[in-house]
């Protein structure tokens, strides 16, 4: 008994979304506890902010990062920090980014600001290179802890093949914690480059999401396909396709896996062309 703490609970609550049934959920706050959640079947969760999560939950352990792997030491390394360059302490993976991205703001540290506005944990972005066009995890990263069904490993994003929305790291293979590589700036500076990164999003709507629904096919933007088929404000029980943006369903309120699954596959009849899914589905 390693204790790691262990609960039912609907992952709902943990998803942006707001939709997805009950599994088993294991808080683990130490490496030792890790290692005991991964030795059955399980999921890592992070932000939940990439997830549609079937109504009837999951039958794995379905893993949260908590404690130290949830706190943040942004303290200067003294032997790698030089100049403007700077290393931070370890970032655990279950740091939620925006309230990084906000604190890196007012030290007047750069590298991230093209991440703001991205509800994420600081694991989940890594393990996906989630950005914007302003800018992605990577631009940021010093060095990756990765817990591993064969151990941890300590690695340089030169280890790794990484790219778009993508760091190469195996599905399974948990983000644990990483350092920071930081530009110093000022505060002033930092902001308006987050302000240029959240400003793009002014046309997203505000409701409960999992984010975008669909990948751009060829370069043409999803939502464009989606409202050209005049689909934007169809609803179908508590999910709708946003009138702001057609390629965001949202959460009215009640909404069901069931519900989004229905307006994804209306969207897929009545679009042309074939569309790849940006969200993750569970099971
Ligand atoms: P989750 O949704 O919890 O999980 C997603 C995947 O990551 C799962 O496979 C999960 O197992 C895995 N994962 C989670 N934590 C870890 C970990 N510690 N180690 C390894 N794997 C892990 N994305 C962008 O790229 N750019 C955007 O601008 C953007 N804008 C968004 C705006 C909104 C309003 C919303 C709701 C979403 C947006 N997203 C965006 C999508 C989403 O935030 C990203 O995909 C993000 O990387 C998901 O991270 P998460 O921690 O929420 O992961």
């Amino acid at each position: 008994q390693t204790g790691a703490r262990v609960q039912r609970l609907p992952l709902a609550r943990f998803t942006t979304l707001g939709v997805g049934g009950e599994a088993e959920v294991w808080f683990v706050a130490t490496h030792e506890q890790l290692a005991e959640a991964m030795s059955a079947p399980y999921r890592i969760l992070g932000g939940g902010s990439n997830l549609v999560i079937a109504d009837e939950g999951v039958p794995e352990r379905v893993i949260r990062l908590s404690g130290p792997l949830a706190e943040r030491d942004l303290t200067p390394d003294p032997d790698l920090s030089e100049g403007d360059a700077l290393v931070t302490g370890w970032v655990g993976g279950g740091v939620p980014l925006p309230g990084l991205v906000r604190a890196l703001q007012k030290l007047g540290l750069g590298n991230l600001e093209g991440t703001v506005g991205i509800p994420a944990q600081v694991g989940g972005a890594v393990w996906m290179n989630a950005g914007t066009r302003y800018g992605e995890m990577f631009d940021g990263l010093h060095t990756l802890e990765i817990a591993t069904p064969d151990g941890l490993q300590v690695l340089s994003p030169d280890d790794l093949r990484w790219g778009y929305r993508n760091s190469g790291i195996p599905r399974g293979h948990i983000v644990t914690r990483v350092r920071l590589k930081l530009q110093r700036s000022t505060p002033e500076e930092v902001l308006a480059k987050m302000t240029l990164a959240d400003t793009a999003r002014k046309g997203q709507p505000k409701m409960k999401t999992p984010g975008c629904a669909f990948k751009n096919p060829g370069g043409v933007g999803a939502g464009r396909l989606i409202d050209e088929a005049g689909l934007k404000g169809t609803r179908v029980g508590g999910a709708l396709i946003a009138p702001e943006h057609a390629n965001f369903i949202v959460n009215l309120g009640g909404a069901t896996a069931g519900d989004v699954h229905a307006l994804l596959d209306l969207i897929r009849q009545r679009v042309g062309v074939p569309l790849e899914l940006e969200y993750e589905l569970w099971p």
